[in-house]
């Protein structure tokens, strides 16, 4: 959805069902985009290392389930300011909800590692 004349990235949805990324294009979503080697290599390069999440990363991307991928991901890498926020009740059932959009993503990421609040 287009906002104003503000530029807004294709939800997840359209990037894993229309839009494969060219050659040397940066676009697209790992998870749907890359290889499981290369997104495993990626999610390692970036931290996640748990044996288990990597697994059920494995799994979810062989059954084509990539956004669940990525929400299990999210929520392994912010566990546990996942858990304070849960336990303060300071986000709500549409905070927790399943990310289905890059922005939310990034903007949840955001507000969980500054411990900011979600509006
Ligand atoms: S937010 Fe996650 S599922 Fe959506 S496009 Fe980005 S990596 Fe893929």
């Amino acid at each position: 959805m287009r906002q104003g004349r503000g530029y807004t990235p294709f939800s997840c949805q359209r990037i894993l069902t229309e839009h494969p990324p060219g050659s040397g294009e940066s676009h697209g979503c790992p998870y749907r985009h890359f290889s499981i080697e290369n997104l495993i290599t990626l999610l390692q390069g970036t931290g996640v290392t748990d044996r288990e999440v990597l697994r059920g990363v494995k799994e979810d991307v062989e059954k084509k389930r990539y956004h669940i991928a990525c929400n299990r991901v999210f929520e392994h890498a912010h566990k546990g300011a996942i858990a304070q926020v849960k336990e303060e009740g300071s986000w709500g059932a549409a905070e927790m909800d399943t990310i289905v959009h890059p922005n939310t993503y990034f903007k949840r990421s955001y507000l969980l590692t500054n411990g900011g609040k979600a509006d």
